[in-house]
């Protein structure tokens, strides 16, 4: 048996009965935490605010493939079986839509206020968002210029990992180094058994939780069915990403006529970059009431796709869809290992299902980068 069970974790993680997980539930609430986690609605799985563990998605596993999302239900006892929905960690720290500040006019000027924020405990978190949230911290943490919005409810968060048992057709977090079991970056981390969860912890915050719920030891069969789990769901993934230096020559393809092909079928929606949780391009809007004497500045997600994105004034940058989607997946793939020392993709393969025309980030670049194209 392991001495070390997940990367970092030396300690034999114990046992938590399926019976008992109101009662980390009660813990978390008692310490003040607001608890999302995972629940069916609108026909897919959302991170939402979860009042008891009965919000959770119980017996519920899921379909995906390229341009196709669909929930099953069963009689399995389970909570986590599925893979990730639409929406990862990313909207809870860096919201679709935020104001980030109100002015109102005061005697002496304006004053701004910065929006409260409550301590918020995320259950059901998979290896691969975990992974996309510290990508997303080192974007809006940068030591010289920290976004305090982000700060604030980043510092405010305590993350319960999960083990992914099995893997969607669109998984491909085994190739990035991401997944499919825990890495680091979380505070409690699971994993999911038959007869209930496997659980340890990865922080102060993490341990200060666990350490008031009554733990049974687990015996070596637990502990080898867990990890039996996660190595499962790495060997069921169907897709993989080139390694981080072939990426590199995306840069050396840019006339590949295969750029041409994906804009023909490139709606350039944006569903990609809405449901990537490393994306983080945004634009700021300064909203001024007619009365003159108050005004609010307005963050929201924006997208390469959007044509709007690299608007100079008199030109755009990116003019057509094949421009766009080129600069998506050459900035995220080969770019970022220059700015945030690692690829921008961390497996999760929601691009690949919530594209409506199903297009799959690991076949195109897989095509940009075949022998014999054109390099410049
Ligand atoms: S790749 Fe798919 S999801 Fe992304 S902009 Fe194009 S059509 Fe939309
Ligand atoms: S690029 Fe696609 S697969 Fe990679 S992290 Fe973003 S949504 Fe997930």
């Amino acid at each position: 048996m392991n001495s070390q069970y997940h990367s970092g974790v030396e300690r034999r993680p114990v046992f938590l009965p399926r019976s008992s997980l109101q009662a980390l539930f009660t813990v978390l609430q008692q310490a003040g935490y607001r608890i999302y986690g995972p629940t069916v609605r609108d026909g897919a799985i959302q991170i939402d605010y979860l009042e008891s563990p009965d919000a959770l998605p119980r017996g519920v596993t899921n379909d995906q493939q390229p341009g196709h999302y669909r929930l099953q239900t069963g009689d399995s006892q389970r909570l986590f079986d599925w893979n990730h929905g639409p929406q990862a960690l990313k909207p809870l720290c860096f919201a679709p839509r935020e104001v980030l500040w109100q002015e109102q006019m005061e005697p002496h000027g304006f004053q701004r206020t910065l929006p409260e924020v409550t301590p918020t405990a995320v259950i059901g978190v998979r290896a691969c968002d975990i992974a996309a949230l510290l990508i997303q911290d080192h974007h809006f943490e940068l030591e010289m210029r920290p976004d305090p919005h982000y700060q604030q409810r980043r510092e405010r968060l305590l993350l319960i990992g999960v083990d992914c048992a099995h893997s969607a057709s669109t998984c491909f977090c085994a190739s990035t180094g991401d997944g499919p079991a825990l890495g680091g970056g979380y505070d409690i981390g699971m994993a999911e058994l038959e007869e209930g969860f496997l659980i340890w912890h990865q922080s102060e915050k993490g341990e200060a939780i666990t350490r008031q719920l009554a733990l049974e030891r687990a015996d070596d069969a637990q502990l080898e069915a867990m990890l039996q789990a996660s190595d499962r769901a790495a060997k069921e993934q169907q897709r993989q990403l080139p390694g981080s230096d072939a990426l590199q020559h995306l840069y050396k393809r840019l006339e590949h006529a295969h750029w041409d092909q994906v804009a023909e079928r490139c709606l350039s929606c944006g569903n990609c970059t809405a449901v990537c949780p490393t994306c983080f391009c945004y634009q700021v809007d300064h909203e001024m009431a007619l009365t003159g004497d108050a005004a609010e500045m307005v963050r929201s997600w924006d997208s390469c796709f959007s044509p709007t994105h690299s608007d100079m004034g008199h030109f755009q940058v990116r003019s057509s869809i094949k421009h766009r989607y080129r600069q998506w997946l050459t900035h995220k793939l080969a770019g970022w290992q220059v700015q945030q020392r690692r690829i921008g993709c961390t497996g999760c393969g929601r691009c690949i299902a919530w594209c409506p025309v199903g297009i799959d980030l690991t076949q195109e670049v897989t095509a940009v980068l075949e022998e014999g194209s054109l390099d410049v």
